[in-house]
């Protein structure tokens, strides 16, 4: 198949991760026969330097025009002025926006020999297999109104926590469909005892359910689903919940896995590329020195494969490859070893090349 990719590096380590998941998707292509087309444009605080605005106009569009977006991080102190009129993560809620992805995916897996890289005691984290679906254009981050004003004398800030049923039911829909494929259990996390937005996602959870009888759906308080992430995280299998509760969850999830280093995410709409990017930031502490781990940038891609390109195949030989390397006991600086960015992915398609198919 023929793919048109926009690859969108940004700053710090993000080029230098981004550059490594392309020869990984370049290794995929050679293998499989299929053909790329990458197509690289500035996002972030280098497009502020260059254009003066974090997300240009024709940017935008050829990401709208493409099969897939590539990002890899944006930011850094050179652009961390508060009263700047743009900021690097203005020119990535952009890109979300108009890109209409309204579900970030972001697995968390725990490779058996790295289970002591986790904070987490080994026994809770065997078996370890998460999804966790963040509901990503709605509720409290976009709900209206918000802002200051002065309210009897009093200085006060609102903010609303809004959803309009199809927004709650598009997101339940992938969970069901994406919880399938896995282990076929959903999680719908929410605050019913208290709020009302909850108590309407939890009834449209519940109708999205009877029509997956196969499914298990479990309703779990936000509260109850914080403390069962360390408690006994390996019972969970998708975890679908609101904007700002999964932005909480997913960074808790996060640190089961050992490193920021390694973990991958999907933003995906109803139609349209979806946006791939690894969940760190843009690293400036170790950036320029090719030291970064590429593996959160390289399954990023293999997710790219599954969800945009519908490539199942090529991304699970991916994804087994990275761990097959990480088995073998390769490891990049953040892991306690000492392979640089590239030595890393030269692995990655070291073990790709000789897997069997
Ligand atoms: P960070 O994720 O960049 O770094 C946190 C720590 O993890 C650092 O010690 C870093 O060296 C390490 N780390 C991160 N990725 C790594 C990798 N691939 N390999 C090895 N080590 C890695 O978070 P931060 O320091 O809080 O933020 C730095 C900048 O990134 C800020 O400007 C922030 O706004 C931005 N940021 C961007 C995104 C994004 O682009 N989506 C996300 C988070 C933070």
């Amino acid at each position: 198949m023929q793919a048109n990719i926009v690859l969108l590096p940004g700053d710090g380590i993000g080029p230098e991760v981004v550059a490594e998941a392309v020869r990984a998707l370049e290794a995929v292509a050679s293998l499989f026969g299929h053909s790329f087309v990458f197509t690289e444009r500035l996002m972030g605080g280098c497009s502020i330097d260059t254009f003066g605005t974090s997300l240009t106009d024709e940017t935008l569009a050829d990401c709208q025009a493409a099969d897939a977006v590539l990002l890899g991080a944006v930011g850094g102190p050179k652009w961390d002025d508060p009263a700047a009129k743009d900021r690097p993560e203005r020119g990535l809620l952009a890109l979300r926006k108009g890109l209409g992805v309204f579900a970030n995916l972001r697995p968390v897996k725990v490779h058996p020999a790295l289970i002591d890289s986790s904070p987490l005691k080994p026994e809770k984290l065997h078996g370890v297999d998460i999804l966790v679906i963040r509901e990503l254009t709605g509720g409290l981050y976009f709900g209206w109104p918000k802002g200051r004003d002065v309210k009897d004398g009093r200085e006060r800030a609102v903010d609303t926590l809004e959803y309009y049923d199809y927004e709650i039911r598009r997101v339940l829909e992938l969970a069901f469909r994406l919880a399938a494929g896995r282990k076929k259990k959903v999680t719908s996390v929410d605050k019913a005892n208290v709020l009302e937005s909850s108590r309407l996602w939890r009834q449209i959870a519940i109708q999205v359910g009877a029509q997956h009888p196969e499914i298990t759906l479990e309703h779990v308080l936000v509260d109850t689903a914080a403390m069962r992430l360390i408690t006994g995280p390996a019972w969970m299998d998708v975890v679908v919940t609101e904007n700002m509760f999964g932005d909480i969850l997913t960074d808790e999830a996060s640190v089961l896995a050992g490193s920021m280093g390694m973990l991958p995410s999907a933003s995906l709409g109803a139609n349209g590329p979806g946006l791939y990017e690894p969940i760190h930031g843009s690293a400036p502490d170790i950036a320029g020195k090719g030291i970064a781990n590429p593996i959160g940038t390289i399954l990023s891609a293999a997710m790219l494969l599954r969800h945009s390109l519908s490539l199942e195949t090529e991304a699970a030989t991916l994804e087994q490859a990275v761990a097959q390397a990480i088995h073998d006991g390769c490891r990049t600086a953040d892991l306690g070893g000492s392979l640089t960015t590239r030595q890393m992915t030269d692995e990655i398609i070291h073990h790709m090349r000789n897997a069997e198919r």
